[in-house]
């Protein structure tokens, strides 16, 4: 067998593509264009460039892009009443703090001070209980994207085994709530789960978000599965040359693509529906706020 690939790079920007469209009958029938503020504390370089290119393409769909950069050193309330100006700007219908916060920050405080109607990463602890309880709520943007790109693969996902690799709150967790959501039989994998090639191969939805390069791999999966590979991992590339590196997932892309039904490939699978999953957010977050109906496809 050889595995349909999922190109997760297609499907974002035809996510992008509907949202422009969507921002621009906002925009010019109400007036209302909306906004999307976005926090970086300190210097690390891969938030740096996650922070620009969320800002570009922020506004590459008409919205209006506000970024806050603050030094490394900031104390805890000079960002929290940023925070809480954000809050109360009627022109900013999203929040996002960029992660990893510098060690001397109270993430989860800092995560909680956000606006939960504003919180299109949806990790404020009232978004969190509010999908582990099937109500509507700001869904974290990386596990949106897989069942996004699951629901156009599959349509009904109900009674599926679905597998997930990895419990962090802001993939793992998440990821399984929404498969709940969609009645599969949920099953979650972590780094002291027994017999862990058994319990994946027993997935017919098998999501990895493990932060191992290749981890998983042919043997590990059910003939005809549909694999989501989350993981973004850097590795050594030496045949690149001296010191060249490259992007890999947690599942070895070339032994699981002789076996999968279907499969997304890193670069290019779910990395991309990421972003484009943040300008939806921002988008539904505006509708709320003004009243509007939301985008239904672009919510779950
Ligand atoms: P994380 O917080 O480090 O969590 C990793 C999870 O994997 C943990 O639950 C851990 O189990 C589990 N794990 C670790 N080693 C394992 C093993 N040998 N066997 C089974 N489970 C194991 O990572 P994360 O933030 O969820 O991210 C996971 C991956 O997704 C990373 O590669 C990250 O870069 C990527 N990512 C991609 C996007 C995107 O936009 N595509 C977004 C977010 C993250 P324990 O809980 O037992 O320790």
């Amino acid at each position: 067998m050889t595995a349909t690939i999922i190109d997760g790079k297609a499907f974002a920007a035809n996510v992008r593509v509907r949202v422009a469209e969507q921002v621009a009958a906002l925009t010019g029938d109400h007036g209302i264009k909306p906004g999307l503020a976005v926090v970086l504390v300190g210097e690390d370089p891969a938030s740096q460039v996650y922070v620009r290119s969320k800002g570009k393409m922020t506004v590459e769909v008409g919205m209006n892009s506000f970024e806050h950069k603050l030094p490394d050193d900031t104390p805890e309330n000079v960002l929290l009443a940023l925070i809480q100006k954000l809050n109360n700007d009627p022109q900013v219908h999203g929040i996002l703090v960029q992660l990893p916060l510098p060690d001397h920050l109270n993430e989860g405080l800092v995560i909680n001070s956000i606006d939960p109607a504003k919180d299109v990463d949806g990790f404020h602890i009232s978004n969190v209980g509010l999908l582990a309880t099937g109500q509507k709520s700001m869904v974290p943007c990386t596990p949106l994207g897989c069942l996004m790109m699951l629901r156009e693969h599959h349509g009904s996902l109900s009674g599926l085994n679905a597998v997930v690799v990895g419990r962090s709150n802001i993939v793992g967790k998440p990821m399984a709530q929404l498969l709940l959501g969609e009645s599969c039989t949920v099953t979650i994998a972590h780094s002291r789960t027994r017999e862990i090639e058994a319990v994946c191969r027993n997935a017919d939805v098998l999501v990895a978000a493990v932060g191992r390069p290749e981890m998983i791999n042919g043997n590990w999966i059910k003939p005809g599965a549909t694999v989501i590979d989350v993981g973004i991992n850097r590795v050594d590339a030496p045949e690149k040359g001296d010191g060249k590196t490259r992007l890999v997932g947690d599942v070895d892309f070339s032994s699981a693509a002789k076996v999968a039904g279907a499969i997304t490939p890193v670069p290019g699978g779910v990395g991309p529906m990421t972003i484009a999953c943040l300008l939806a957010n921002t988008l539904v977050a505006c509708c709320r706020a003004n009243g509007f109906a939301e985008p239904e496809e672009l919510v779950v």
